[in-house]
């Protein structure tokens, strides 16, 4: 599913569509995508509204409105939030969920072809006793190697599941945490108790760093994630691990091996130099 770069991408584009944009209506076509609000008060509370910055926490994008209600977006694996010339015909076949044409004539559209993404409306108040519970960014300078090996540290998790954890560190998923463990030459399945503090510091580091090249890459396209002019990610072709089991590892050779003993989700490592 989306993880930090992939919303940072679908964010940034927002902000460069739909700063200062109005809109002129809102048509709430699947309400079970929708969180903390009935179709009836999500629509009436946005109509007239203008967006006045869209941004990303974690793994969601979020669009602040000029009444301070803030639109909370969690694309999930097949979620995308779309901007369209107008006027938008929706069909039975283009998965739309809701769709908000503008007063400038375009339409943002949001389409979820499974319906597993998510859509809340929240006020001030609720936004901030909401993003309270969420860990920090993963690029906030607060976060230092020093308080992450203490977090890492302090679990008997794996540190696969740690690294995934958004309670701990937010933004990042199974494709960025097989990444940044191969780079840091860690196995994702040791406890976070046997992370030595110079292996936590780097696995911070490599962290970052993956995130910073998938960002420029506009992140990973799967399933159907798409940015909002419709585009696909470019990172895909630079990952070291994900998608690439059974495959030689790019530093040693040996074979790359998965699993799915860790959270259900896919985990690719390199036996001989991830210890
Ligand atoms: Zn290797």
């Amino acid at each position: 599913m989306p993880e930090l770069p992939e919303v940072e991408t679908i964010a940034r584009d927002l902000e460069a569509l739909l700063r200062g944009a109005t809109v002129k209506a809102v048509a709430v076509h699947a309400a079970d995508v929708l969180r903390e609000v009935t179709p009836r008060q999500f629509a009436s509370r946005i109509r007239g509204a203008t967006f006045v910055r869209f941004w990303r926490r974690a793994k969601y994008a979020v669009g602040d409105l000029d009444t301070g209600d803030r639109i909370v977006v969690s694309p999930k694996f097949t979620g995308a939030l779309l901007v369209e010339a107008g006027p938008f015909k929706r069909s039975r076949a283009d998965y739309t969920a809701i769709q908000f044409p503008l007063t400038d004539g375009r339409v943002l559209r949001y389409r979820d072809v499974r319906r597993l993404g998510t859509v809340a409306l929240m006020s001030p108040a609720r936004f901030d006793e909401w993003v309270r519970r969420i860990g920090p960014e993963p690029f906030d300078p607060l976060l230092t190697a020093e308080r992450f090996a203490a977090v890492v540290r302090a679990s008997r998790r794996s540190v696969k599941t740690i690294l995934m954890d958004q309670h701990r560190i937010a933004g990042i998923g199974n494709i960025y945490a097989n990444e940044a463990l191969w780079r840091a030459r860690v196995r994702p399945s040791r406890r976070g108790t046997t992370i030595t503090r110079a292996e936590a510091a780097l696995l911070l580091a490599e962290a970052r760093d993956v995130l910073h090249t998938a960002v420029e890459q506009r992140g990973t396209s799967f399933r159907d994630y798409q940015d909002p002019s419709g585009g696909r990610g470019g990172f895909l072709g630079l990952a070291k691990v994900y998608g690439r089991a059974g495959e030689p590892c790019v530093r040693c050779g040996t074979t790359l091996r998965s699993t799915h003993a860790i959270e259900g989700r896919i985990t690719v490592w390199c036996p001989s130099c991830q210890r």
